[in-house]
């Protein structure tokens, strides 16, 4: 397997002499395998149909690389299914919830831990008990459920991610980065600004790291004006990755030495357990401030579960804490990103145009540059997920204007300026031959001659659309 930041593959092919650097392999080996299906054309053509040319509307049965999501979808290791026999199903107070404090308040160093079912249940409490209606809420680009659990209290986001983040071709190190100046207009202008949010890697963006520096830069700016900064952790191991990788002064340093510094500029944290921390549910809230602790425990017992399980059982939280202590270890993060570098370079490679540089979590596929005719009403993103199926039975999602919903407000279609396919890749479960399937699969798509014209969206659900719309091809 190729390294983060290292030469690309072919170098990695050549022999004798010429061969620069030696390959590794992943810190682990295969314990237990699952089978999955191959599948015909006519197979995944019924299927696709069926499935209103909607990917997430497969059944997982009929796909054969699953990279819908990198979501609950890792496998864990030895350590923490052992850890799942020794869950304390006790209602209150169980020891799993007191090792899962711990290793929160080891790696990320925030006061109070109130776990929950999955992000957006920490989302959803946070934005209660922070949001007014009428307030604003500043984000380096929005994430689907974080918008809508803030929207849905009242407030609205203004994204302040730098420019080059829209940008599909910069190759800007730290994509993720807060736009100070952009940040310090919604800070002086808005009415009410209960806090700010900072999302670390920017899923929306590609997967786009933000560098110390900025995060820095955001508290100082946001203490000036009395504002707390809320970070979205779901993936803040993979930027801490990045930050070693790219950001002077920070090689030398271990990626857990990393994240808890980047913890220590913000003052809470939502967390989806279910991408960095090798699980397969699970998620919390972190909070310094006691009197706001004590706000979301009030509300987590309605609309969670009791503050020490918050809806996961003992076991879960059990293999989340295990999973936390084996995320930030760097022989991890090393082998995770850099099977996402190792299918970019390839897809680099072969001329199909991905968003740049290769992100935390998964390649995102430049749809608009595969379909350059097709007008972005008729979901050139949307359309080139369902192609990829039909290939091969690659699985991917769309990450476009279907994605991006409506305006709360006026109804009308968000136009995003991205229009993208996101090929996400679960932790520890393919090997470099999968990826290798994929990659051949996304250039044979890319080569089609004869181009699909799109597809016309037949069903539309209120919220949060992309999960359960249907189409039809035009
Ligand atoms: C997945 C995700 C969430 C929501 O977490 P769930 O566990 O799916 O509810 C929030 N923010 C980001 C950046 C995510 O990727």
């Amino acid at each position: 397997m190729n390294s983060p930041s290292s030469s690309s593959p072919t170098a990695l092919r050549t022999t004798g002499q010429q061969l620069r650097r030696r390959s590794w392999a992943e810190p682990w080996k295969i314990k237990m395998v699952e089978p999955i299906k191959l599948t015909t054309a006519e197979q995944r053509t019924a299927a696709m149909r069926a499935a209103g040319y909607n990917t997430f509307l497969l059944r997982s049965e009929d796909v054969y690389i699953d990279l819908l999501t990198d979501s609950g979808t890792s496998a864990m290791s030895d350590w923490q299914w052992a850890g799942l026999m020794l869950g304390d199903e006790a209602y209150a107070g169980s020891k799993n919830y007191y090792h899962l404090e711990e290793a929160v308040s080891r790696h990320y160093g925030y006061k109070h831990l109130i776990p929950t079912h999955q992000g957006r249940g920490a989302e959803h409490i946070l934005s209660q008990i922070m949001i007014r209606p009428g307030d604003t809420v500043p984000g380096n680009m929005y994430f689907t459920t974080t918008r809508f659990h803030q929207e849905h209290a009242g407030a609205t986001f203004v994204d302040v991610v730098i420019d080059e983040g829209h940008d599909p071709a910069s190759p800007h190190p730290f994509k993720g980065n807060v736009d100070l100046a952009k940040l310090e207009r919604v800070l002086t202008t808005a009415k009410h600004v209960p806090y700010a949010c900072l999302a670390a890697t920017v899923n929306m963006a590609g997967g786009q790291p933000v560098s110390m520096a900025n995060a820095h830069a955001v508290h100082e700016l946001c203490a000036r004006h009395s504002v707390p900064v809320m970070m979205d952790a779901t993936r803040a191991v993979e930027n801490a990755w990045f930050i070693k990788c790219r950001e002077p002064g920070y090689a030398e340093k271990t990626c857990a030495e990393i994240l808890r510094e980047f913890c220590s500029y913000t003052d809470g944290c939502t967390m989806s357990g279910k991408k960095d921390a090798l699980v397969n549910i699970g998620g919390w809230l972190s909070l310094n401030d006691d009197a706001l602790a004590e706000k979301a425990r009030n509300l987590v017992v309605v609309f969670e579960g009791l503050h020490t399980y918050g809806g996961m059982a003992g076991r879960d939280m059990e293999a989340m804490a295990r999973g936390i202590e084996e995320s930030v270890q760097d022989d991890h993060m090393r082998a995770r990103v850099g099977q996402v570098e190792y299918l970019g370079e390839l897809l680099l490679a072969a001329g199909v145009p991905i968003v740049a540089p290769i992100g935390g979590h998964a390649i995102y596929l430049d749809a608009r540059r595969f379909y350059p005719d097709m007008p972005q009403d008729n979901f050139p993103a949307q359309t080139l997920a369902s192609e990829l199926y039909l290939d091969a039975g690659v699985r991917a999602m769309e990450r476009g204007i279907v994605s991006a919903g409506r305006d709360a407000k006026t109804g009308q279609n968000h136009h995003p300026k991205l229009e993208l396919v996101r090929l996400t890749i679960p932790r520890r479960v393919y090997t470099q031959a999968h990826m290798d399937v994929v990659a051949e699969s996304v250039e044979a798509v890319f080569q089609q001659t004869k181009k699909p014209r799109g597809l016309r969206m037949v069903y539309e659900p209120e919220y949060l659309r992309f999960f359960q719309a249907r189409f039809e091809p035009i």
